[in-house]
C-alpha cells in the first residue's frame, strides 16, 4: 500500500486546482483521475476571487493569455411577460474594480491546468479512477482501477455530480434533474462587445453572451431539452440567425465559430461539505444551472477555504476537527449562492404571477439602488464585503441627507 498526505480524485477543473493548491502548501498528493478530453465547448467566467487564487497558483498569466476583461454585466428580461424587470447594469467601475474577472475556453483553463500538475513535483498523478474507498477514523484508502492502494489523512472529493467519494462518506444529496439544457457555441459578431456581458432573461431560461478575445463571444442557451436539440441540429447559418434574432442584433451580424455541444442542467447540494476523512469541493459539492457564473468560482472558493484549513491542521489535514472547520466555513455561501441562482432560474420557469411579481421587484431594486447593487456585485466577488460596503453606502446617503438638512 502507499502512503500519501492527501488523495485527490477527480481531474476535472477543481480537481486540477485542488491538487495544486495543496501541493503548494507543501503537501504530497495523488492526483487519481483522466486526462481531461479536449472536447469541452464551454467557456468559463472567473471572478476575481478565483482568478487570485489561481495567480497564487503561478497559472493566472497564462490563464489570462487567452481570455477577454468581463468589465460590465447586463441582465435584461426579454419574458415578454405582463410584469417585467428593467435592464440591470453591474460596472465594474462602479466598486472600483477593471474587471469583474475573465471569461477563457475550457480547453485552455484545462490544458493550462493540466500543463501546471505536471510540472509540480508534489502531484503525483495517477491517470486512473478510483475503484473502491474504505474510510477510516485514521484514515482514507483508495483502491484504484490500475490494482494499486493509496492510503491518505484527507481525501478531496473532486469526482464531479455523481461524486463516488461522496457516497462513500454517506453524505447526503438532493439532486434534480431540471427541464432545461443549455445550448454552447461561439460566435464571431460584426460589433464589438466592448467587454460587455449581456444574460436575456427569457421563460425558458437565460441566454447568456460572454465576450472572447476579440469580436467573438460565447454563448450560453438554455432552453427546454428538446428545443436545445433542435437548435443544435440546425446548420451554422440558421443557426447564427436564430443566436441574432434573439439578441435583437445586439452585436450586429453572427457567424457560427467552431462546434457546438448541449449540456443537461440540473441542481443539487450535499447536505454537509466533509465527514469521515472526505472534503467535497466544485460539482461534488453544489450542482446549479449557469446563471452568473457562479459554479466553477463556488469550486474556487471551496479550494482556497480547504487548502487554508489544511494548512493550519498540517499534522492531520483530514482530522475531524479540520473537517467541521471547512464546513462551518463553506456551508453558508454555498447554501446563499446556489439557493439565490435556483431561485432565479426557477422564477424564470414559473408562469405564476407571484414569481414574476418577486423577481421584477428584486431587479428593479438593484437597478435603481446604487448602494444595493454595489453590495450585490461585491457579494458575487467575496462574500462578506458586500455587507460592509453596503453598510458604508448607506451610512454615506445618511451622512449627506443630514449635511442637506
Ligand atoms: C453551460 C455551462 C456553463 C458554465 N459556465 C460557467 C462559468 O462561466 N463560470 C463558472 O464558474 N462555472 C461555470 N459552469 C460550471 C462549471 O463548468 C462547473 O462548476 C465545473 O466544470 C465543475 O468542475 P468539477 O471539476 O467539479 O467537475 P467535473 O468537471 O465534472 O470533473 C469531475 C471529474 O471527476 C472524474 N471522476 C469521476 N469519478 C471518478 C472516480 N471514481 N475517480 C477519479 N475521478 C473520477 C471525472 O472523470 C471528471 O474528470 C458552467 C456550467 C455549464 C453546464
Amino acid at each position: 500500500m502507499e502512503e500519501t498526505d492527501i488523495i485527490v480524485a477527480g481531474s476535472g477543473p477543481a480537481g486540477l486546482i485542488a491538487a495544486l493548491a495543496l501541493a503548494s502548501d507543501g503537501f504530497e498528493v495523488i492526483l487519481a483521475g483522466p486526462a481531461p478530453a479536449q472536447t469541452d465547448r464551454r467557456t468559463t467566467a472567473l471572478m476575481l476571487p478565483a482568478l487570485a487564487l489561481l495567480d497564487r497558483l503561478g497559472v493566472g498569466e497564462a490563464l489570462a493569455g487567452a481570455a477577454a476583461p468581463l468589465e460590465v454585466m447586463r441582465i435584461a428580461d426579454v419574458t415578454g411577460r405582463l410584469v417585467r424587470s428593467p435592464t440591470v447594469t453591474f460596472r465594474a467601475a462602479e466598486i472600483g474594480e477593471r474587471r469583474f474577472g475573465l471569461n477563457m475556453p475550457n480547453t485552455h483553463l484545462l490544458a493550462v491546468l493540466t500543463q501546471a500538475v505536471e510540472a509540480e513535483s508534489r502531484i503525483d498523478w495517477r491517470r486512473t479512477i478510483v475503484d473502491q474507498w474504505q474510510l477510516d477514523p485514521d484514515a482514507a484508502v483508495a483502491r484504484l482501477a490500475d490494482g494499486t492502494t493509496v492510503l491518505a489523512q484527507l481525501a478531496v472529493a473532486a469526482d464531479g455530480r455523481g461524486s463516488p467519494a461522496r457516497e462513500a462518506a454517506g453524505i447526503a444529496s438532493r439532486r434534480r434533474d431540471l427541464p432545461q439544457a443549455a445550448l454552447v457555441f461561439n460566435v464571431v459578431h460584426e460589433r464589438p462587445h466592448g467587454n460587455v456581458s449581456t444574460e436575456l432573461h427569457t421563460p425558458s431560461g437565460p441566454f447568456t453572451q460572454v465576450p472572447l478575445p476579440g469580436q467573438r463571444s460565447s454563448i450560453v442557451w438554455v432552453e427546454r431539452p428538446e428545443t436545445a436539440q433542435a437548435l443544435a441540429a440546425l446548420s451554422d447559418a440558421d443557426l447564427a440567425l436564430r443566436a441574432e434574432a434573439r439578441m435583437e442584433s445586439l452585436l450586429g451580424k453572427l457567424a457560427v465559430d467552431g462546434g457546438r455541444q448541449v449540456h443537461r442542467l440540473g441542481e443539487a447540494s450535499a447536505s454537509r461539505l466533509a465527514a469521515r476523512r472526505v472534503a467535497l469541493v466544485g460539482e461534488a459539492a453544489h450542482l446549479i444551472p449557469p446563471i452568473g457564473a457562479q459554479g466553477l468560482n463556488l469550486g474556487c472558493a471551496d479550494i482556497d477555504a480547504l487548502a487554508s484549513i489544511a494548512a493550519n491542521n498540517r499534522d492531520d489535514p483530514g482530522s475531524a476537527a479540520a473537517l467541521a472547520d471547512y464546513d462551518r466555513r463553506r456551508r453558508a455561501d454555498v447554501m446563499a449562492r446556489s439557493t439565490a441562482v435556483n431561485l432565479l432560474n426557477h422564477s424564470l420557469l414559473s408562469g405564476l404571477l407571484p414569481a414574476q411579481i418577486a423577481r421584477a421587484a428584486g431587479l428593479a431594486a438593484l437597478g435603481s439602488l446604487a448602494p444595493l447593487r454595489g453590495f450585490f456585485m461585491r457579494e458575487g466577488l467575496k462574500p462578506g464585503s458586500g455587507f460592509r460596503a453596503l453598510a458604508d453606502g448607506l451610512r454615506g446617503r445618511g451622512r449627506a441627507v443630514a449635511g442637506r438638512s
